[in-house]
């Protein structure tokens, strides 16, 4: 028989159930040997003018990315190696040797990859990489993000948040508006490149379904 005591323990259960959507990650770690520690210490001082003994980063700020790759396995590939390969990507080689990379990289079917420790140094974000952690989504504008996604990214934040005191949540293309305020920190005024990822369209989405959190974006920092 259903008493009302077992009814509410019943409303309780499922409360809670649905309140802690546990959150699965994937540990799939990338290279981080030796060379990829010296050349993010070398990043870190020469670009962000911050000198460390440790490649660690305090997170501030949660950057979300589309990978232009149609594959994880290709992206996951890219990222792999501590240095950039020769002859790749002219235009960021000059600054640094280092490879680009991310902490997290879903899947299309919305399985979440952790590539390295969270507060390990990516480079993912001009002028923010010191404070930011990099979540890497497989799509493009001709491949977009899937719902799929949309809620891990969700999931993803929202653990980051209780873990680590998080301020932003932005999306690639409006690191640039963060020039000119205290938390930029990039040695070479000029040294930019132009970005969509990962398109208004998933910021204004996630934006809406964690109002809660009460994150900045670039307007309010
Ligand atoms: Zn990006």
């Amino acid at each position: 028989m259903l008493t009302k005591f077992n009814l509410f323990f019943l409303l309780l259960i499922s409360y809670v159930t649905v309140q802690a959507q546990q959150i699965k990650i994937v540990d799939k770690p990338i290279s981080y040997d030796s060379t990829r520690i010296k050349l993010s210490l070398q990043y870190l001082k020469e670009r962000h003018g911050i000198t460390q003994t440790a490649p660690t980063i305090t997170p501030k700020i949660i950057v979300l990315h589309w990978t232009a790759a149609k594959t994880f396995s290709s992206t996951f590939n890219a990222f792999y190696p501590a240095k950039l390969p020769n002859g790749d990507r002219k235009d960021i080689a000059q600054v640094s040797a280092l490879n680009t990379s991310s902490q997290f990289l879903i899947d299309r079917d919305g399985t979440i990859y952790r590539l390295m420790p969270e507060n390990y140094f990516a480079r993912h974000v001009i002028g923010l990489n010191y404070c930011a952690i990099g979540v890497e989504n497989v799509g493009s504008a001709d491949f977009p993000l899937t719902d799929a996604q949309l809620k891990a990214n969700e999931l993803l934040v929202r653990y980051l948040c209780k873990k680590y005191n998080i301020e932003y949540l932005i999306g690639h293309y409006e690191y640039a508006k963060f020039k000119n305020t205290p938390l930029w920190k990039e040695t070479d005024p000029n040294y930019l490149t132009g970005k969509n990822d990962p398109g208004a369209d998933f910021m204004l989405n996630i934006r809406n379904n964690m109002k809660d959190l009460k994150l900045k974006g670039v307007s309010n920092n």
